[in-house]
């Protein structure tokens, strides 16, 4: 393991360049950290690969980029949710919930999400080898099971070869990862409650193979929009269907936000 140090002898990592490509470097997160703070994100990469970090910080930038206003999600490792949960002021890691404040809909989220279903559900997608990461949606926090944030470069062959197989539409971790954050967009700007997209979508399923998107797509209409919006974003030629439903997203993001 590598440690970079000053004449001081401490890491310069710390606040490093975002382009830090040193993998060793157990503070690699913590610079890229900083990085994902100034495009808004509540971020915990410490125990990210700092490749991984990296992958998320150049998604963040080029979403904003695109859509300037659109609120980016947060992203953390799956054990470690509850912090940026906490950091979101959606989780208070030293009491427990005070109902009293709490309106009905978010004690609802809480005893139904968080205490009981969300820990389980992150829990066991961490467990099962087919979750790269998730996006939590009502939470909005992206979130990464311990295999992944670990060996980078073993996500980045298995998206690869899963979209090989036509599973997946993108091919690669950058993919991965603008797929979560078009669940965020979704939620956002409501793509999926446009009837057109739901047309489409309904002969995708109906009528369509599979590989005129992935298989994922056809599992419901929020998969359908993030493999879309994820090919449009990562992949050098999207295919007609993800071409369509990134302008799609684009052309509602400046109906809700005529002014840019
Ligand atoms: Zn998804």
């Amino acid at each position: 393991m590598i440690i970079k140090t000053d004449s001081e002898g401490k890491c310069q990592a710390q606040g490093g360049p975002a382009t830090c490509e040193d993998t060793d470097c157990p503070e690699g997160g913590a610079a890229k950290q900083e990085v994902a703070a100034k495009l808004g994100v509540i971020a915990d990469y410490s125990k990210f690969h700092p490749k991984l970090a990296i992958a998320f910080n150049d998604a963040f930038a080029n979403t904003k980029q695109m859509l300037p206003d659109i609120k980016l999600p947060g992203v953390t490792s799956a054990d470690d949710a509850y912090s940026v949960l906490a950091q979101k002021g959606l989780y208070d890691l030293n009491q427990d919930p005070d109902y009293d404040v709490m309106s009905p809909e978010t004690k609802k989220e809480l005893a139904y999400r968080l205490a009981e279903h969300a820990a389980e559900k992150i829990k066991k997608a961490a467990e099962s080898s087919n979750f790269e990461m998730e996006h939590i949606g009502s939470y909005d926090v992206i979130c990464v099971p311990k295999q992944n944030t670990d060996d980078y470069q073993k996500l980045e062959e298995r998206t690869a070869q899963a979209r090989k197989e036509g599973k997946v539409s993108v091919g690669s971790v950058q993919g991965l990862i603008n797929h979560e954050i078009a669940h965020g967009i979704n939620n956002q700007l409501g793509i999926s409650n446009i009837p057109e997209v739901r047309t489409l979508y309904k002969a995708f399923v109906a009528y369509s193979n599979p590989s005129h998107l992935s298989m994922r797509a056809m599992s419901d209409i929020d998969e359908f929009i993030s493999e879309g919006w994820g090919e449009y974003m990562s992949e050098a030629t999207p295919r007609p269907i993800a071409q369509y439903l990134g302008k799609t997203i684009i052309d509602k993001y400046n109906e809700m936000y005529p002014e840019r």
